[in-house]
């Protein structure tokens, strides 16, 4: 079944022009001493609600009341191709922008569009003390907050406060992440970064669970007005959960189909049971109260990801 357009694509057009020089990335500065703070949207191209998000905030003039807030949209090419009669095309144009954050990658001599606009965004990331960068997925599944291995991101999640089920990973082998980027994957940094997924890619829901992170990541950073937040900000939310990811399943044949129409964040209760298919091979739970995370029953593709898998962590 066809998943259902809900969310429009803002026009982004009275955003190109900024104050940095660099297009569709605006930073303002409070004038007084505090911490640098950057949202992002559009990493991917075809994820829309943080870019609903940053456009309202924009239009609102948002100014932080302390330190600096750096508003940007990074993969515009590729959102400039967003075709709501083909959501699927425009992720990127060349190559997965959120993939290629080593120094390595970016000081070397490949080039495509996502490592050009990429280098056009590394002084701001370098600059930046603190990043929420906005995602969603590709099949409906509950939210996520994706915090990294370490256990300042585990805190800065816990922080912010939403969405429940936070998960704390690796990454993933074919590239980097800019939440792993630099100081945000040191231990020893005080720089820190946090990537929700908010939901399905076009599902209303996922441009509330947006506007909250986004109000609820600048209120604990203390860069915008207190009182404006606690306006826009849901109070009564459930508590939070740790899941840490131990594995990746990988499809192996073109036949891989799941046990069950799983949606993500179910929790297998016995190690054993039959996850998935691999061909004729079954893929079983490795232990008890297994939780599935991110599976994409409809997209899986043999050599890639096709769930995580993740434990949860007593509180
Ligand atoms: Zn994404």
């Amino acid at each position: 079944m066809p998943i259902a357009i809900e969310l429009q694509a803002p026009d982004l057009a009275p955003h190109r022009k900024s104050n940095t020089g660099t297009d569709y990335v605006h930073t303002f500065d409070s004038g007084k001493p505090g911490p640098h703070a950057l949202v992002q949207a559009l990493t991917h191209g075809n994820e829309i609600c943080g870019a609903i998000v940053l456009d309202r905030l924009l239009r609102q003039g948002l100014r932080p009341t302390r330190g600096r807030l750096t508003l940007a949209f990074a993969n515009i090419e590729a959102f400039a191709r967003f075709d709501a009669a083909n959501p699927y095309a425009s992720r990127f144009v060349d190559e997965d922008y959120n993939r290629v954050w080593t120094p390595a990658t970016l000081d070397g001599p490949r080039d495509s569009v996502e490592l050009r606009r990429a280098r056009q965004l590394r002084p701001f990331i370098d600059r930046a003390d603190f990043l929420l960068d906005i995602h969603s997925m590709l099949e409906p599944s509950p939210p996520v907050m994706i915090c990294g291995p370490l256990d300042k991101g585990i805190r800065f999640a816990f922080d912010v406060g939403i969405p429940r089920d936070i998960v704390s990973d690796t990454g993933h082998s074919n590239g980097t992440r800019m939440r792993d980027y630099g100081g945000f994957g040191d231990p020893s940094s005080p720089k820190n970064a946090l990537l929700v997924e908010c939901g399905q890619h076009w599902e209303r829901a996922a441009e509330h669970v947006a506007w909250q992170s986004t109000w609820r990541f600048l209120r604990h950073l203390d860069v915008v007005d207190r009182a404006a937040a606690d306006r826009e900000i849901e109070a009564s939310v459930p508590p939070q959960r740790l899941i840490r990811v131990t594995e990746a399943v990988i499809a192996s044949t073109p036949s891989f189909r799941f046990a069950k129409p799983f949606s993500g964040l179910e929790v297998i209760p016995r190690q054993g049971d039959v996850i998935a298919w691999d061909g004729d091979k079954p893929v079983r739970a490795p232990y008890d109260n297994c939780v599935l995370i991110m599976p994409v029953p409809n997209n899986v593709k043999t050599g890639l990801t096709a769930v995580r898998l993740g434990r949860i962590v007593p509180a």
